[in-house]
């Protein structure tokens, strides 16, 4: 295999690194200090010819344009917005993701999460381990998730497990995506406030774009309502996150289940006292199984470039 460059942004999978490591020659940036980053860039911009990223450490336009000799972008998730797509195409560079193997494990966690915050599973779990079912007795009713209305906003790989799942559990579909789809028992709603305003478990399944960017905002949140739960698996700014906070506080949103936050691993403290919140540290695609088959398609991805075969899951 001749020696592909790779720089790995920063250290997202073990067997991902070692596998790097056995079959290119591998940078880590995190070798370096923030402070030195662009002078390290620099020294091994001749030799670095392919980026490995993730969804918090992409490709952005600052390092792309460090790397002249970058061919390809690999990226160790399915959301590109981390990568500047636009530069990436300007400069002919190739980019990847890992779209379908980790379809699964998401949309468990999208159905996981609703069924906590509905259940009140995590407030339930810190009522037990506080003594408090002996000492207080039974903890008050919770409300049902079985046959409640699911509003996905993207109906795509991971939008459409979920709502399968959530069929499964007696809930009626409808969606909010670009286009229209052929699920006739699914109801297409015309804009996300729309959705909002017809459904009462609201999940964000959409990729980040500038047109994404907190497309949950004050008057969804509002639409949605005080026995409404909002559901992100999606990325944190999805979310306009200081409404959100102020909707649960204020008792304007019944609930909500985040497993991504805008600016991660910060989470806001006013949302820990909450019972009506499930917070988990973007997580979604996050088990042993997914995450071999995610550093798998990363390294076909790779191989695939060095002997000029057809990428496996190109996007550029
Ligand atoms: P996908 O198959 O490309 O589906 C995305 C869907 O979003 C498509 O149905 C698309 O509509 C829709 N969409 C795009 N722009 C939209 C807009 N402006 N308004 C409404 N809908 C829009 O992607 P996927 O594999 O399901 O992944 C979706 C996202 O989940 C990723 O981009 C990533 O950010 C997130 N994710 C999170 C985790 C986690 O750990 N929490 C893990 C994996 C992925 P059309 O079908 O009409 O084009």
């Amino acid at each position: 295999m001749e020696s592909l460059g790779v720089l790995l942004t920063v250290p997202m999978n073990t067997y991902l690194e070692e596998e790097l490591d056995r079959r290119f020659k591998l940078f880590r940036l995190w070798e370096t200090t923030p402070e030195r980053r662009a002078e390290y860039l620099k020294a091994n911009s001749g030799a670095i010819r392919a980026v490995v990223g993730n969804a918090h450490i992409g490709a952005d336009a600052s390092m792309i344009e460090a790397l002249p000799a970058l061919e390809i972008v690999a990226s160790f998730s399915v959301g590109l917005d981390k990568v500047d797509l636009d530069k990436c195409r300007e400069r002919g560079i190739r980019v990847t993701n890992t779209p379908d193997v980790l379809t699964e494990d998401v949309a468990d966690l999208a159905i996981g999460l609703a069924i906590a915050v509905l259940r009140r599973i995590p407030a339930a779990d810190r009522y037990v381990r506080g003594g408090n079912w002996l000492k207080k007795g039974d903890i008050k009713l919770s409300t049902r998730f079985s046959g409640k209305t699911v509003g996905i906003i993207g109906l795509g790989r991971i939008g459409l497990a979920i709502a399968r799942r959530a069929e499964a559990f007696g809930c009626p579909i409808c969606y909010y995506s670009r286009s229209k789809k052929s699920y006739p028992n699914y109801k297409c709603c015309s804009s996300v406030l729309d959705l909002a305003a017809n459904c009462d478990v609201l999940v964000v399944a959409c990729p980040l774009t500038e047109e994404t960017r907190h497309i949950v905002n004050r008057e969804v949140i509002d639409t949605l309502g005080p026995k409404g739960v909002l559901i992100n698996i999606g990325r944190g700014p999805h979310v306009d996150e200081p409404e959100l906070v102020s909707a649960l506080l204020e008792g304007r949103l019944g609930g909500a289940g985040l497993d991504v936050f805008e600016k991660e691993p910060y989470v806001p403290e006013q949302l820990f006292e909450l019972e009506n919140v499930a917070l988990v540290p973007h997580i979604g695609s996050g088990t042993w199984e997914t995450r071999k088959d995610m550093a798998d398609l990363v390294l076909g991805n790779l191989e695939a470039h060095v002997m000029k075969k057809p990428l496996l899951t190109p996007v550029v």
